[in-house]
């Protein structure tokens, strides 16, 4: 079957004609439709994130995915079952975060990643997965169900962050999104259909005219450009805010973000940056978090019970969105296309069938 793949020592994406695979027991044969690509595709094409499986010379690439099932071999599902996969697996026996369903939050090293560590991924004709990692999707997500699993990553965050404000009355009024790349923009959408965030922001570093700073004011959310307005800068040019949530990488902004936070909010920290040194007041920082009892916290992954949310989100985005977000929609022949990059390009998919 085809496949897209990296192959070691090398750092290109490339079609590949590999076997199909078979499913164990307890597992389902689905057949793929579409497989998203984000930047943690790149990082394992340039191999400066996870790794190859075990004993193999390619890697498939591609995490973020949606199938219908072909072989249900026993398990709950049924021939034509649209679904999506969750991303983490055991690595060897299954350890009690995976038992309670909450491998998102299990140790490195127990952990493997379909299409990041250690597995194979999504983007063939065809993948197997046990059946408790698939969830099923409406048959209306065909084309958007990819966008459940990047989706159901900001799921978990703002459960986290809305969990740390739990314990006292908390009205969230203004949120702010660091970073208008495909999380960045995604985490709007989801924060523009809550009831409770009245006025929402989303930073960026780019010119007009540009289709993000266009996805982010049709959102109704006022684009804040960094050259002009620093995170530190917020508060005062806009207004302090109850949420921030981060999905720029930029490490300097994980800290600035105390400082753009009202007292008692929360700030979400999703980016993951490379070793970046840089020098800041701890003091005033440190003082700013404990004095104004505000919080950060950092968030990875996802489980099903945030694909189950995830699902939900998706449903509620307006049609525009999705259309505008999704720039390219390429066959697994284009694969190398599906993966360029530039200031048109959002979010890409590669198609390897349809309903
Ligand atoms: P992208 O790299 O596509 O998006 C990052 C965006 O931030 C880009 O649009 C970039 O602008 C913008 N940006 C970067 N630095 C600045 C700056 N100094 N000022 C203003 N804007 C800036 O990544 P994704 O949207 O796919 O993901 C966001 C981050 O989240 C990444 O670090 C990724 O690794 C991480 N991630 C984390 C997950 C988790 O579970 N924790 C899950 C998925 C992703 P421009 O394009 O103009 O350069
Ligand atoms: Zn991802």
């Amino acid at each position: 079957m085809r496949a897209v793949a990296v192959r070691r020592g090398e750092s290109g994406p490339q079609l590949v004609d590999v076997p199909k695979p078979d499913p164990e027991s307890g597992e389902a044969l689905v057949r793929t439709l579409r497989v998203g690509i984000d930047g943690t595709d790149h990082e394992v094409i340039e191999g400066t994130h996870g790794g190859f499986p075990d004993g193999s010379d390619y890697q498939i690439l591609g995490h973020e995915a949606v199938g219908v099932v072909a072989d249900p071999n026993g398990t709950r599902f049924e021939a034509g079952d649209l679904v999506v996969p969750t991303v983490r697996r055991p690595a060897g026996e299954p350890n009690d975060y995976f038992a309670r369903g909450e491998p998102d939050v299990a140790p490195d090293g127990t952990y493997l990643e379909r299409g990041i560590v250690g597995a194979h991924g999504y983007m063939a004709e065809f993948f197997t997965s046990p059946a408790e990692f698939l969830v099923p999707v409406p048959d209306e997500f065909s084309e958007t169900g990819f966008l459940v699993e990047p989706v159901s990553n900001s799921e978990k965050a703002i459960e986290y962050a809305d969990a740390s404000r739990s314990p006292f009355e908390w009205q969230p009024k203004s949120a702010l999104v660091l970073g208008n790349g495909p999380l960045g923009l995604l985490t709007l959408a989801m924060l523009v259909n809550r009831d409770d965030f009245e006025r929402t922001y989303c930073l960026g570093r780019r010119d007009r005219p540009d289709p993000t700073i266009d996805i982010i004011e049709e959102l109704g959310a006022t684009y804040v450009d960094s050259r002009e307005t620093s995170v530190s800068e917020v508060a005062n040019v806009h207004e302090p805010m109850d949420f921030v949530y981060e999905a720029t990488g930029y490490a300097p902004h994980s800290f600035e973000t105390i400082r753009a936070l009202a007292p008692n909010g929360v700030a979400a920290l999703l980016g993951i940056p490379g070793d970046h040194m840089f020098e800041i007041d701890g003091g005033d920082l440190h003082r700013e978090l404990v004095l104004q009892n505000k919080a950060l916290l950092g968030s990875v992954n996802s489980n099903v019970r945030h694909f189950e949310a995830a699902k939900e989100s998706l449903a509620a985005f307006p049609d525009w969105f999705t259309e505008k977000l999704v720039t390219g929609v390429y066959p697994p022949e284009n694969a190398e296309k599906a993966f360029e990059t530039g200031d048109g390009v959002i979010k890409t998919v590669v198609e390897f069938d349809t309903l």
